[in-house]
This record gives C-alpha cells, structure tokens and sequence, in this order.
C-alpha cells in the first residue's frame, strides 16, 4: 500500500489508528503517512520515517504527529448539502466554523448561488474557506433566497441560458443544479416549471441536479418523472405533504426511482428529517445514498449541530458504521463525479481525513418534528485534517503553511 513515499522523512503521521476507507476497501490498523498535503504511504508501522524535531536555526519541528491509537481514520467527510455563503445568503454558516471540529473537509453548497452571485460565492467563499467548497447552482439566478420571498416564485429570475453559461464558466467550483420544490413561499403558484427549467440547465450541462422536496406543488411520483440518473432528491425523509410516503408506505415511485438511478440525499435540516418516515423506508429496506446536514444558522444551533451528530443518528437507527462513513466519503464523492480525488484515503490521494472515536454512551437524538430516539454509540471527532494540515495543530515543519491546497 505504499507509493513513492518512502524515500524520506514525512511531513505528517498519523499512527496507529483503524482506517477504514470504504472507497478503497481498506480496513485495517495502519500508519498513514504524508507529504506534501498527499498521502504517500500506508503501513503497518512508518517510524522509520518519522524525523525528530531540531532546536538548530533554521528550526526543524520535524514530522508532525497525531496518535490515533484506538481512533478511527477515515476519509476527510463530505457533506452534500449546507448552506456557506455568508454575507449574501441568509442563513448561511461560514464553511470552516462548523467543519474544522467535525472531520468536514469537503462542503457543497446547496443552490447558495445562482447564475447572477456565482462570481461572489467564488471570491467570498471558495477563496476564503480552508475547507474546500463546492456548489450545485441555483436555478434561480438570484440563488437560493430563504427571506424575505422564496427565489423561484417569479419565474423570469430562473433564466435558463444565463445558468447554462454560469455552469460552463465555472467548472471547478459548479457540481450540478439546484431546485427547491415548494410550493407557495419558494416557487410560488409556478408549479413543476421551476423543476422543468432546471432540468434543461442539467441536461445542456450534462450535470446532475438536486431537488429539495417537503410540500412540494405536486405528488411526488410527477416530479420524480422528470428526473434523471444520477440526479438527487435531497431532504428524503422529510416530514410533510408531497413527499416520499403515501398512506403509510413509500411511494412506489420512490422505489421506481431508485431502481433507475436516482439518489436520495439525507440533508436533515431545521425541518426536514422525520423518524416517521425515516422508520417507513428504512423499514423497506430504503437506506439514503448519502448522509448530509443541510446546515444553516439555525440547524447548526440546535436539531442538526454538525455531520458527525447527523451520522450517529443513522448509527442509532442500526445502519453500520462503515456505511455511515460510506455514505459521508465514497458515496458523495462519486455522487459529484468526484471519485477520482475525493472521498478516498488511498496513497496519492490528498490528505483529508477524520480521526473519530465511536463512543459507547447513551445519547437522546432528536430529528426536526418533535420525535426522540436514544441511542447507545455517538461518534466525535477528534481531528480534522485538511490536505495533510490538521486544524488546532499539530503543524508540520516550517514551509508547510496552513494555505497548502494540492486540489
Ligand atoms: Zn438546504
């Protein structure tokens, strides 16, 4: 499991954990070592490639150290779906405040801009964040407006050539397309049109696009035929009219969809996770594709916290652990078309990373409608490591400055 890593000192260790990497299938006790913000080596034990640190001037801190012992060592966690656009769109939560004590390396903004703001999320949030953000672009060219009127509610915002040229102009940042279906406060009295201009930005671009449902204008099963593979429906156990459950079972639309490569996204959010509905699925054995937060101002304070509160809920629920970590790296990763770098611990990937405790503790979870659950495991974050800089320390040597980004 080694690369070309071998040949010198390393910049940062991490000893001893358990690393479990679901997109590669590594689960095993292992060092990992790294360089240059990359993984470069996975051993069973790199103290030989540890340098010790130098009082000499220039000083020498040597190679960084993290004790995973009796810790979990996954890949950097990705969260789907949050809100990150500070200062533009209400509610948002700046990226790094929330991901650098949760194991987050990796954010998507949920549709916080649209084709006219897509510049400004650029300068004032990927350039700004350590965290590395990426978005699904509103189909609204305002982007996403939760006050004091919804974004879609007069259609001759959502104009479909200027998203196209948005997309295209911003390949490194822009993963897909987003649309949020509700009716009356976001979309107004325009029904399925908001969706129907956001898929035709989808297919010119050949991206996916992430439907928000929960009161949506129609049944479910209309707005899922409008749908493609690859495409995601995100808030999927939300608790309100139009969505996954009809009369106390999933829509067999639901299960059509899946069946046809549709994903479904978690995105638990102030009001959008229902055990109720979760227990239905999970019940027909409808497991989400993907575990994500939909963090905002007021999902952080309280209900959502963070990922790591939202992923012990599913460990509660009597998912396992590795599909947790699954469905929080490998999953979106691929999900975004971004399996070849992301999601990943394997030698040659950069070095994002989650150094986790599974605590075995009794823990009350509560989803957004008032409904409880006690469970017995909660996970915490103990380090967070952005491309081989763990945030709080410890620091690699001089010259490896927190502003290395390999991506
Ligand atoms: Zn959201």
């Amino acid at each position: 499991m080694s690369g070309d890593g071998l040949d010198g000192p390393l910049d940062l260790v991490v000893r001893g954990g358990r690393v479990l990497d679901p997109a590669s299938g590594i689960d095993a006790r292992l060092d990992v070592g790294v360089r240059y913000g990359r993984v470069v080596a996975l051993e069973p034990d790199l103290s030989a490639l540890i340098a010790p640190a130098q009082a000499a001037y220039p000083p020498n801190l040597g190679t960084a150290l993290i004790d995973a012992t009796d810790r979990i060592v996954t890949p950097g966690f990705i969260d789907l779906h949050a809100h990150v656009y500070t200062g533009v769109c209400g509610l948002s939560v700046p990226a790094d405040e929330t991901s650098s004590r949760s194991g987050v390396t990796t954010v998507i903004s949920a549709g916080d801009a649209g084709a006219n703001t897509i510049e400004g999320f650029r300068r004032l949030t990927v350039q700004s964040s350590r965290t590395r953000v990426l978005a699904f672009l509103h189909v609204s060219n305002v982007g996403l407006a939760p006050w004091p009127a919804g974004e879609s509610r007069d259609l001759d915002m959502l104009d479909v050539e200027a998203g196209i040229r948005a997309v295209r102009e911003n390949p490194d940042i822009v993963l897909g397309v987003k649309v949020r279906m509700t009716e009356g406060s976001v979309v107004g009295d325009n029904g399925l049109e908001p969706l129907r201009r956001a898929v035709a930005i989808a297919d010119a671009t050949g991206l996916p696009l992430m439907m928000h449902i929960g009161f949506c204008p129609r049944p479910i099963g209309e707005l899922l035929a409008l749908l493609r593979p690859g495409d995601i429906v995100t808030h999927c156990f939300t608790g309100s009219s139009n969505t996954l459950v009809e009369d106390g079972h999933l829509a067999a639309a639901a299960h059509r969809a899946r069946a046809s490569g549709i994903l479904f996204d978690v995105a638990h959010g102030f009001g959008s996770f229902d055990y109720r509905v979760a227990d239905i699925a999970i019940g027909e054995g409808f497991w989400p594709d993907t575990i994500s937060t939909d963090l905002h101002s007021l999902s952080a304070a309280e209900i959502v916290i963070d990922l790591p509160t939202t992923m012990s809920k599913f460990l509660c629920l009597g998912m396992p652990l590795e599909d947790v970590v699954d469905r929080v790296t490998a999953r979106p990763a691929a999900v975004i078309g971004r399996g070849a770098t992301l999601g990943s611990l394997a030698v040659g990937r950069i070095a994002d990373m989650a150094v986790i405790d599974v605590e075995e503790r009794e823990q009350r979870f509560v989803d957004s409608f008032g409904g409880t659950r006690t469970g017995t495991r909660a996970i915490r974050v103990a380090h967070t490591i952005r491309a081989g800089i763990p945030w709080f320390g410890p620091l690699p040597h001089p010259g490896r400055g927190v502003s290395v980004r390999p991506d």
